[in-house]
């Protein structure tokens, strides 16, 4: 029997509550419910691999598609301890909605490796990715379904997925992955194009709310790839970050950290973050409560939960990491008068230049960062007036408008396109 405190925390159960909620509002008919509540397909692959120590171990690995509704499968690869079907079930769905919200052609997947990309060598982790990718390799392609990087994976691990991919199928195909290195037909702009996402999306709420950025405080939890870079562009546009945080702790400091200095302290001097010496220290997990007025989660799922929303004391919450905030914790950040930017927005400007990528491969032609960066704020300026618009409108909060955007444009879709049977 599962608990409500498990019931909570299970992030498959979190996005089926807002879709059914938004399926609700939307007046969604039943069969087209019943076809977007379920993925296309799951695969569980087990995957075989030589340790360097010449034993064998086997990984579990996944894929859900989840929808193939408005163009082929996207969605990133996690490798991580704690992931599960449920997890990458919920993250394919989760996919699905953000392609359709900024409105590029894609529906939504999500791939995931039970590993812990730390404790494995690089070359470990190599026949990992080339193993798993060879498993999918009749699923996978640019016309079928786009692996991109996620939590514990990277370009180098894009570059096997591409390399593996292509010997299967006897070709060069860049545009099976996104996420990849420049020199193999990467993008411009891809690695800050989360983080450059997430600003653009504050940009927008602190005028509606009449701040200014030297004066608005942030803090970000999260320094991996959407936290580090997304701080980055906050500090150097001018935001004041006041706390920041990893795995091993935060730090805040009330007069504004210095973002480059730690990211320097992070990336290249490899240090431990809560080290850092510009700050206070305090844990991942209490930064989130200090006072601030945009609170950035960008780690990973579950922070905000019923147990602590009471204690988020920012004015705009805008989620980095898919699925940072539980749908029980949804009524009490409302009440609060909480100003969300909710994950599906906050962070597809990672999808949106992976889907920028994934044209430059197919048309062989690259753009200049500022065509790229340029595209992005367009398309996440529109996405975010489409989504407050509509909340405004129908006076449901931003997320649920978020998901009522999406889901109608997947059911137009498929509408248009009918059953074939
Ligand atoms: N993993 C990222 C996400 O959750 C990027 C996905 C992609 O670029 O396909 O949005």
């Amino acid at each position: 029997m599962p608990t409500a405190v498990s019931e909570e925390l299970n992030v498959y159960e979190s996005a089926e509550a807002r879709f059914e909620i938004a399926a609700e509002k939307l007046g969604l008919e039943q069969g087209l419910y019943r076809y977007m509540k379920y993925p296309e397909r799951e695969i569980t692959v087990y995957i075989p691999v030589a340790l360097d120590s010449g034993q064998i171990a086997v990984f579990t690995g996944y894929r859900v598609l989840h929808s193939t509704v408005r163009g082929p499968g996207k969605g990133g690869v996690r490798f991580a301890p704690d992931v599960s079907i449920d997890e990458v079930r919920a993250l394919a769905a989760w996919m699905t909605w953000k392609c359709a919200v900024v409105d590029i052609p894609f529906g939504g997947a999500k791939g995931g490796v039970i590993c812990n990309p730390a404790k494995l060598s690089k070359s470990e982790l190599e026949r990992v990715t080339r193993r798993y990718t060879a498993a999918l390799s009749d699923w996978l392609g640019p016309e079928r379904d786009i692996p991109a990087p996620d939590i514990g994976t990277n370009d180098q691990i894009m570059a096997w997925i591409m390399d593996t991919y292509s010997m299967h199928v006897r070709q060069a195909t860049t545009a099976v992955v996104t996420g990849k290195p420049l020199d193999l037909g990467g993008s411009q702009g891809r690695k800050e194009a989360t983080g450059r996402g997430l600003m653009i999306c504050c940009d927008k709420a602190i005028s509606k709310l009449g701040l200014k950025r030297d004066s608005t405080r942030v803090i970000v939890q999260g320094f991996g790839n959407v936290g580090s870079e997304g701080s980055l562009l906050m500090h150097q546009a001018g935001y004041k970050i006041i706390g920041a945080a990893d795995v091993n702790g935060a730090i805040y400091n009330e007069n504004g950290l210095d973002i480059p200095k730690l990211y320097d302290w992070v990336y290249h001097q490899r240090r431990s973050l809560p080290e850092f010496a510009g700050g206070e220290r305090t844990t991942a997990q209490e930064i989130l409560f200090r006072s601030c007025d945009i609170l950035v989660p960008a780690a990973t799922e579950n922070q905000i939960t019923s147990q602590n929303a009471h204690r988020v004391d920012c004015k705009i919450l805008c989620e980095g990491a898919n699925g940072p905030t539980t749908a029980h914790a949804d009524s009490i950040i409302e009440k609060k008068g909480i100003f969300v930017i909710p994950d599906i927005l906050g962070n597809a400007g990672g999808v949106t230049v992976s889907y920028f990528e994934w044209v430059q491969d197919r048309q062989g032609f690259f753009w200049r960062e500022s065509e790229v960066n340029e595209r992005l704020q367009d398309v996440m300026e529109h996405s975010f007036d489409q989504v407050v618009r509509y909340a405004e409108a129908h006076s449901v909060n931003n997320r649920i408008a978020a998901y009522i955007v999406a889901i109608d444009r997947v059911a137009r879709a498929l509408k248009l396109r009918g059953f074939y049977a």
